[in-house]
């Protein structure tokens, strides 16, 4: 498919509930980001997690984000598959976010995503966020419930590669998940990939709820 470039994309935000989230959904796309733009600006929040898996969630951020300009990494505290009853809170935090942040690009959870963590991830990012670009990533789960994304990064076979080992080097305390393996992770990017005529075969996969076309200066 042919597809618009993100060359004036010098800001990013990801925002994930959990430690691995962000990593699933689009770390391939902020691995091929950060390369092609060195002067890449990634704000990095993970709004969950216990002493450990927020270690782990640093370790894995630091070394997905390792090549851009600048980053920022910021873990919070809010109960893990607890959110819809910190809503207030997690609201006021996201809302400071968005006074002190104004990225070009946001990837956040999807709106619909069977977990209730991830759809108030979501729902508080479209509260703060009105004038952005806003791209909700896919975490595949028991639940079931990956649904016909709109908008597709092609992503080339070290990345696919490069995403992968990071999160299993990484994530050391899911590594006893049955779903937590590299087979998932591919066989996703490669269905992704077959859905937008990847040249590479792989590709991670997004909802776009709305964009605008922009021709003047
Ligand atoms: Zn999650």
């Amino acid at each position: 498919m042919h597809g618009v470039t993100l060359k004036d994309v010098n800001s990013v935000l990801c925002l994930g509930a959990h430690a691995d989230d962000i990593e699933i959904g689009c770390g391939g796309s902020l691995l091929q980001m950060i390369d092609a733009n060195p002067h890449l600006h990634v704000h990095w929040y993970v709004f969950s997690g216990d002493s450990k898996r927020k270690q782990e969630a640093i370790s894995s951020a630091e070394r997905f984000v390792s090549g851009a300009q600048k980053t920022t990494i910021t873990t919070f505290d809010f109960r893990d598959s607890f959110f819809p009853d910190q809503w207030s809170q997690i609201k006021t935090c996201v809302a400071d976010i968005a006074n002190n942040i104004k990225p070009d690009l946001i990837f956040t959870h999807r709106h619909n995503d069977r977990h209730q963590d991830h759809r108030v991830m979501s729902e508080l990012t479209w509260c703060a966020f009105r004038n952005h670009l806003i791209l909700e990533y896919e975490i595949p789960k028991y639940e079931g419930d990956l649904g016909n994304p709109n908008w597709y990064m092609p992503i080339s076979k070290r990345y696919c590669g490069k995403k992968i080992t990071n999160l299993l080097d990484c994530f050391e305390s899911q590594l006893d998940k049955p779903w937590f393996d590299a087979e998932l992770f591919r066989s996703l990017m490669r269905l992704r990939g077959s859905e937008c005529n990847s040249s590479s075969r792989y590709a991670e996969a997004f909802h776009c709820r709305k964009a605008t076309l922009d021709f003047l200066p």
